[in-house]
């Protein structure tokens, strides 16, 4: 069986033409998996003997809805969605001013490491598909009634680590036969997988890149963030710029403030004197208390950012949303998995 909302237009036209069908039909069944049909049964403008063919054939995914939580403070819905695999990944929706945003995951777990995220901590368990990337914007839709404008990809799960599966759930998103969000639209977030940085540069996609700073140094980002390791900070820098000078986008800097960790002034030094020549943009992000963590929130927002606007930056402090219902980095999901006994999700 083969997943049918995973393919692109191209690909279930040629398909449904194998099947001896008229090109035609290739949009008709795109547009209806679009549209959130989870049978195709719904289809009533195609034949039924080819609905009974495609039944043999192909599957359409259809979360469920796991677990729901409303915040009172704000209005932000966090989704806990169930796989077809029994897997469970999270969603939020955010209401912003300038639209409905939701905020999405890109794998089951994460494999990065990073020593302050709750995400990461039971490792990933796979990747998502194109068509489960997808989902979380269209049932998010479906079930909230509310039209979701931008998306963030900045949920569970390192998004370079699964490329391929998120330029194809761009392509799907972005199309005018589908949800059809503009790419100015979307923000991909990475702890700072060097190569995948490169090769989005050459893409030169109109969808803002967002980079999880969170240290301007090796010797603490390397104790903070494992990726660091790998791809060492000065590289990293070196990657922005050019990513900067191929593309003309502005680059967001993440920048979770841990307190004694990453919040001295001589910080906030390096990290203005690194973007010299480029227009970053750093967002604060108060940490997240994770239970599982030693690390404790900086008491320094403001003077740090006041030192960064001091050399010329923009700085701004991220309002946090939804803290009345575990809306952040994996602590829902993790509440889910601690919870697993009750047989709510099987990770
Ligand atoms: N893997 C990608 C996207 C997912 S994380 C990345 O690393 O960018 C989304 C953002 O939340 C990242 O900037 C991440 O570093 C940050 N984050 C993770 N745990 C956090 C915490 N406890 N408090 C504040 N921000 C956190």
């Amino acid at each position: 069986m083969t997943d049918l909302k995973s393919m692109s237009l191209r690909e279930m036209t040629e398909a449904l033409e194998a099947l001896g069908q008229p090109a035609f039909r290739g949009k008709q069944v795109f547009t209806w998996l679009h549209k959130g049909a989870t049978s195709f049964d719904d289809m009533t403008n195609l034949p039924k003997a080819l609905r009974d063919k495609l039944k043999t054939e192909y599957y359409i995914t259809a979360p469920q809805v796991a677990r729901k939580q409303v915040s009172r403070q704000d209005g932000t819905v966090k989704y806990l969605w169930e796989l077809r695999d029994g897997n469970c990944i999270e969603t939020v929706l955010m209401r912003y001013h300038h639209g409905n945003t939701v905020c999405i995951s890109s794998q089951v777990g994460c494999r990065m490491g990073c020593a302050f995220c709750a995400s990461t901590i039971a490792g990933k368990v796979r990747d998502l598909t194109p068509s489960e990337m997808l989902d979380q914007v269209l049932f998010t839709q479906l079930d909230s009634g509310l039209e979701i404008s931008n998306i963030v990809l900045m949920g569970i799960g390192e998004p370079m680590d699964n490329l391929d599966t998120v330029l194809k759930f761009l392509e799907l998103v972005n199309h005018p036969d589908g949800m059809n969000i503009g790419m100015r639209h979307i923000s991909l977030s990475t702890c700072g997988v060097i190569p995948g940085i490169r090769r989005l540069a050459d893409l030169g996609l109109q969808l803002t890149l967002s980079v999880s700073l969170h240290a301007p140094d090796s010797e603490t980002r390397s104790r903070i963030m494992p990726v660091n390791r790998a791809y060492d900070v000065e590289d990293l820098f070196a990657a922005c710029h050019d990513y900067f000078k191929k593309t003309g986008r502005r680059i967001s800097f993440e920048y979770a403030m841990i307190d004694g960790v990453n919040d001295h002034d001589w910080q906030a030094d390096l990290i203005a004197k690194k973007l010299k020549g480029m227009p970053g943009h750093v967002n604060l992000i108060p940490l997240n208390d994770v239970v599982e963590s030693p690390f404790k929130p900086s008491k320094r927002i403001a003077a740090f950012q006041k030192r960064l606007e001091s050399h010329g930056l923009t700085a701004t402090v991220r309002r946090s949303l939804g803290g009345d219902i575990d809306a952040s980095c994996g602590q829902l999901r993790r509440k889910a998995m601690e919870e697993a006994r009750k047989g709510e999700c099987s990770q």
